[in-house]
């Protein structure tokens, strides 16, 4: 599995214009990479009008969220099938800012499930609010895994990749430090492994998310031993991200 560098630019950038130069410049600056995957979450609104720029070209587009069901009375929702339509294969599930709208636990299992079954990729997203001496943070992140993967059958375990997101590290310029990001990766990994046995290891990337930038990447990168990076801020910053992905394909 190459490694992959992901931008999730969340509620960014203002216009369909500002989208489009940002998507131009980043796949300019990775078109040369080899070693390492690259790829932005745009606004859903952006995606269409990206996925046209975005054919043939090494950065690809994911979706921000997805709805569980195919079609019908859902207001506001987008399906699986509607971004397949469009050439979008992945899409972030469980983003803490979207579990702190309400989403569960249960309708993160529910999307995940749905876009493994559309053939799509899901990104799940999980990590603790804050650590504690006791392990519970351990737990916690146990249980997410445990309860997002519980409609993916062994065979689909090649459309799963898990982020790991402190919701301490995201956004505040606090990342966790490369053995944090080990101990996790190895945690979650054991997860896995109890759950589907060694062999899926070798099929769900465990990438790490939080305060990710071209200053702490390569530290994170080669010690904490994670499959990639899931960028929040300095994906907005077309130089800073390329120089993360950059530091992930030479390394
Ligand atoms: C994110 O939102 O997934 C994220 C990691 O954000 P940031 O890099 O800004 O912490």
């Amino acid at each position: 599995m190459k490694p992959i560098v992901i931008g999730n630019w969340k509620l960014n950038p203002t216009s369909l214009s500002l989208a489009n130069t940002l998507y131009t410049d980043v796949q300019k600056g990775v078109a040369r990479l080899r070693k390492v995957e690259v790829a932005v979450a745009p606004p859903m609104v952006f995606l269409s009008a990206l996925a046209e720029k975005a054919k043939g070209k090494k950065t690809f587009l994911v979706a921000q969220d997805v709805f569980w069901e195919k079609l019908g009375a859902h207001t506001g929702e987008v399906s699986n099938a509607m971004l397949s339509s469009i050439n979008v294969k992945h899409v972030i599930i469980g983003h803490s800012e979207v579990r702190e709208q309400g989403e569960t636990d249960d309708e993160v299992a529910k999307k995940v499930s749905a876009t493994v079954k559309a053939g799509n990729t899901a990104i799940i997203c999980v990590g603790e609010k804050e650590r504690d001496d006791h392990g519970h943070y351990l737990a916690l992140v146990e249980d997410q895994i445990r309860m997002a993967l519980q409609g993916v059958p062994k065979t689909k375990l090649g459309n799963v990749a898990i982020a790991y997101e402190p919701i301490w590290a995201i956004g505040t310029g606090n990342t966790a430090t490369a053995h944090d990001a080990h101990e996790m990766k190895l945690f979650i990994q054991k997860v896995l492994s109890d759950m589907f046995g060694r062999t899926a290891l070798s099929k769900i990337r465990v990438l790490y998310g939080g305060s990710v930038n071209k200053k702490n990447a390569e530290e994170l990168y080669t010690q904490g031993e994670v499959d990639g990076f899931l960028v929040g801020g300095a994906s907005l910053k077309a130089d800073n991200f390329i120089e993360v992905a950059k530091i992930v394909d030479r390394l």
